[in-house]
């Protein structure tokens, strides 16, 4: 049986900063990943995600934000290309809802820049947005979008030119952690290590049972159409955004790659199960519930159909991460599910996730992530 220091399961969007963090340690590392390195059936395909330090959903996110971003201007340096565009970033919606005063909330208590748009001034500043009156609008300059595609490749890549070893179309089975060493099966073989880090995205209760009750898969579509005029919607024109409306949560980006404004639903069509038996396949149905946030905020966005694309969340009750070691099997780091918002975060989970699997503890604050807070199975942890 061949023998690492680490086994990374699941080479997507934090498995892949993990191998690449570890493999610069000079530790003896394997990937592992069951399909293609930079497939499309997982979390992290679709061209980009979001960027943002005005986090709405927890101010405790920003320490996190500044480090991830310093990383992944290590990572496109070190690479040899461009993985962070900044755009700046929105978050909208009703004065009071939670987009908005959450995102005032990070911005006043970390000291960021932003301004308070009102809906009118949004337009006139951004004319791809139509925010409806009674709308505000927080606009914080360093927000705008990770290329996550390339930057699963990137750190594959950099992981590789320090060392690692990389396994795709491979699935692992089980993992057997005990007596101070992790097994690792797979459809091909047997592998043994000191630590191991779990992080396969939508998949993770198959080899995690304990986090099954609290890491539910959840199809997410994509769509990206052509505007009635594209230079509205260009980067450098038009910031990302996030708007909280009453037909639904809207996420929004710049055309890059595809000549196409894009756009995603929060929870979507609310479709769960297992990763294996949601559809891949994007239907009418998941098209007009886009294009009933682009009529209502982007109506000249409202254009013919470029591309959609089926994608998975993997969401807790509480929508924060899982970011820990499994109870009773102290040596496998289990990492995601991110709830949706996760892939701006990998870079720096990269670090945290090496940190745990080499000295146990990290010096980020991840009170936040920690299994113990779903009481039940997931908190006894035990066999992986
Ligand atoms: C439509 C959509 C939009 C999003 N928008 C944003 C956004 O704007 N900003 C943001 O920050 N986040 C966003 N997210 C969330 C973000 O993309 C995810 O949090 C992130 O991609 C999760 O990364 P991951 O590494 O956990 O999963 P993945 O990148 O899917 O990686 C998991 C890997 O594990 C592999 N694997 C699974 N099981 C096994 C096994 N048994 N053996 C070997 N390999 C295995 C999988 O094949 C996969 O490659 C979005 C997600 C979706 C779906």
């Amino acid at each position: 049986m061949k023998r690492y220091d680490t086994i990374v399961i699941g080479i997507g969007g934090m498995g892949s900063a993990a191998l690449w963090q570890l493999a610069r340690r000079g530790r003896r590392v394997l990937g592992i990943e069951r399909f293609d390195l930079g497939h499309a059936m997982g979390s992290s395909h679709g061209l980009n995600r979001i960027i943002r330090l005005s986090y709405f959903e927890h101010p405790d996110y920003v320490p996190l934000l500044r480090r991830a971003y310093a990383l992944w201007r290590e990572a496109e340096r070190l690479a040899g290309e461009q993985l962070l565009f900044v755009t700046g970033s929105i978050d909208g919606g009703a004065e009071q809802s939670r987009v908005v005063q959450g995102s005032l909330r990070a911005c006043r208590l970390h000291d960021l820049p932003h301004e308070l748009l009102t809906a009118a001034e949004a337009a006139r500043r951004f004319p791809g947005y139509r925010l409806p009156r009674g709308y505000a609008a927080v606009y914080q300059p360093d927000g705008g979008f990770v290329a996550s595609e390339r930057a699963i490749l990137a750190h594959a890549a950099l992981a590789v030119a320090e060392g690692a070893e990389i396994h795709g179309r491979e699935k692992v089975v089980a993992i057997e952690p005990g007596q101070g060493r992790v097994v690792v099966v797979t459809d091909r073989g047997r592998y043994e290590a000191g630590t191991v880090i779990a992080a396969p995205g939508a998949w993770i209760s198959d080899l995690v049972p304990a986090l099954g009750p609290v890491a539910v898969p959840e199809r997410q579509v994509l769509g990206w159409f052509l505007p009635r005029d594209p230079a509205l919607f260009a980067p450098g024109i038009f910031p990302v955004s996030n708007v909280l409306t009453e037909i639904g949560h809207f996420y929004q980006f710049p055309a890059w790659g595809i000549p196409g404004f894009k756009i995603g639903l929060y929870n979507h069509l609310r479709e769960h199960g297992h990763a294996d038996a949601l559809s891949r396949e994007p239907t009418p149905a998941d098209e007009e519930a886009l294009r009933r946030g682009i009529r209502l905020l982007f109506p000249e966005a409202d254009g013919p159909t470029l591309r959609l694309a089926a994608c998975l969340f993997t969401n807790t009750p509480d929508e924060h991460f899982v970011v820990d070691r499994l109870p009773g099997a102290p040596e496998v780091v289990v990492a995601s599910p991110c709830s949706g918002h996760g892939f701006k975060f990998a870079s720096v989970m990269g670090e945290i996730l090496a940190d745990l699997a080499t000295d146990g503890t990290s010096r980020m604050d991840l009170s936040l992530f920690g299994i113990g807070r779903f009481g039940g199975t997931a908190a006894e942890g035990g066999k992986a």
